[in-house]
């Protein structure tokens, strides 16, 4: 089933874009948990890293390297920051479509990890 994000990848519904290709897409979390706070999924609908099947291998290999990417865009690679993806109910997982947060910006609590 479709999430909230799938209609943010169809332009649907308004997000703060940080940066979008054929297969990904990176934009600012509507409730930042930090001072930069943004998010990036792939365009494919995958429910978490649980429901990724072999067949995802290289597009998740480039989830992380598009994380990476955009960090560096938001300027966040010279002081660090922190990356988060998170599972199912226990995990606080709120919107089933596999996504990274991208935490940074300031220096981060440990009760974020
Ligand atoms: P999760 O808890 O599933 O790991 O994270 C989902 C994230 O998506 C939350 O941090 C939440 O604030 C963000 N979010 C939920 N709905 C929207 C939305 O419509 N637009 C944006 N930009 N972020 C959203």
């Amino acid at each position: 089933m479709s999430t909230i994000f799938k209609k943010i990848i169809d332009k649907e519904i308004p997000a703060n874009i940080v940066y979008e290709d054929d297969e990904f897409l990176a934009f600012h979390d509507i409730n930042p948990a930090a001072k930069v706070h943004v998010l990036v999924i792939p365009k494919k609908e995958i429910k978490n890293l649980d429901a990724a099947t072999e067949e995802d291998a290289l597009l998740l290999g480039k989830l992380q390297l598009t994380v990476a990417k955009v960090a560096r865009i938001l300027e966040l690679d010279k002081d660090g920051y922190r990356v988060i993806t998170n599972i199912g109910d226990n995990g606080g997982q709120e919107v089933y479509h596999i996504h990274y947060h991208i935490l940074g910006g300031e220096k981060l609590p440990v009760t974020l990890k």
